[in-house]
Order: C-alpha cells, then sequence, then structure tokens
C-alpha cells in the first residue's frame, strides 16, 4: 500500500517515518508530487485541518494519504497559538520567531501557570474521500528559557510531565515514546482497519 505524508514539514515526516514501521507500506512525500496544490488550513480545529489536508492531498495524488495537524495549547494564554501555532509571530514566522513570542507572552509567570500540552490529530484519508482520525496529546509546562538543539518548533521549552529535561534535549526514540505525534501514530497503527 502507497501512503502520502500529506505535508511539507520535513521534521513531522521524519518523526512519522520513524514511528511507523509496516514493510507493507510504502511511504511517499509531497515532494514525490511537486504537482499536488497547496492545502488552505481554514478549519477551526485540529481535526478539521487534518481531515483536510488528508482528503484533498489523497484526491489530487490518487493514493492514501496521512496528515498531521498539531500544536500547543498553553492555559494561560486561553489556549493560544493551537491551531496557529506554525504562524504564532505571523506569516513569515520561524520557529526561533514562534519561541521567542511564546516566551515574552508568558513573561516571568511562575511554573504553575505555565502549563500546556502538545496536540496532534493524524487523519488517514481514501482517494475517494473518506477520512478516519487518531489522536494522541502530552501534558507539560513551558520552560523559562529554551534548553537543547534536537527537534523542532516549540521543542526547546517544552518539558513533558514527569520530567525535567525539554524535548529538544531527548533522543529522538525518547521523544517518540512521550509525544503527541508518537501517542496518535500508535492510535492510528493500532486502530486503522485498512482495507
Ligand atoms: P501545522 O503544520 O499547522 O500542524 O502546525 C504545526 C506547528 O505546531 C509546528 O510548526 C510547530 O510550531 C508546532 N508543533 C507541532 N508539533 C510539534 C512538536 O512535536 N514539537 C514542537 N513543535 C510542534
Amino acid at each position: 500500500m502507497k501512503i502520502v505524508l500529506a505535508t511539507r514539514n520535513l521534521k513531522k515526516v521524519e518523526e512519522i517515518k520513524r514511528v511507523i514501521h509496516d514493510p507493507t507500506v510504502e511511504l511517499f512525500t509531497l515532494a514525490d508530487f511537486p504537482e499536488c496544490p497547496e492545502v488552505i488550513e481554514d478549519g477551526s480545529t485540529f481535526s478539521a485541518n487534518a481531515e483536510k489536508k488528508a482528503v484533498e492531498v489523497a484526491k489530487a495524488t490518487g493514493c492514501y494519504a496521512l496528515a498531521d495537524d498539531s500544536g500547543l495549547v498553553v492555559d494561560a494564554l486561553d489556549g493560544a497559538p493551537g491551531i496557529y501555532s506554525a504562524r504564532y509571530a505571523g506569516e513569515d514566522a520561524t520557529d526561533a520567531s514562534n519561541l521567542a513570542k511564546l516566551l515574552s507572552e508568558l513573561g516571568d509567570r511562575p511554573e504553575v501557570e505555565r502549563v500546556a500540552r502538545f496536540k496532534c490529530v493524524i487523519s488517514i484519508a481514501t482517494p475517494d474521500g473518506q477520512v478516519e482520525s487518531f489522536s494522541g496529546s502530552v501534558e507539560g509546562v513551558i520552560a523559562a528559557q529554551p534548553h537543547g538543539k534536537n527537534g523542532f518548533g516549540y521543542d526547546p521549552v517544552f518539558i513533558p510531565q514527569g520530567h525535567t529535561e525539554t524535548f529538544a534535549q531527548m533522543s529522538a526514540k525518547q521523544k517518540d515514546t512521550l509525544s503527541h505525534r508518537g501517542r496518535a501514530l500508535l492510535a492510528f497503527s493500532a486502530g486503522w482497519k485498512r482495507p
């Protein structure tokens, strides 16, 4: 079976490929389908966006498509950056500018007010438009300063509950075991009734 990963985020591609180990599945990326149109993420939830990406890419490529929509939800910021995590600091945002904005919004709040969670929805769509979704999340706190060089996005400031290091200080394997994406992919692997 051929599955196209409906994302242009190479870090997400890396993480998804690390977790899905199925010799009967051949994974492709959007780099293999340069003609595939850009999907506008205009949903109001992670699942709406993940489902839209999966359905549109499956239709455009004629293959099964797997999409990931994910982000960071911070309680003290009323759930921001949430579905806007990738562009929190504006349309041309980078991981560094998003991180700087998050730390500045939180200021010097104490740890109890820095509670957050990463959320991920993985959707799989068939070429004829049927779609199924699986979710995962991980609780944690936002560190006062960035630590570590691994991963991407907000990893340098996210300390998962029960740990003292950020995701960016952990090995890839350790992040996969604890992360929202690792958990959503596990639910997908266990729950998807493939044809
Ligand atoms: P999406 O591409 O619209 O799903 O936005 C995902 C954004 O959420 C990324 O650009 C990151 O800013 C953030 N994000 C999602 N997953 C992770 C993760 O595993 N580590 C760090 N940041 C993440």
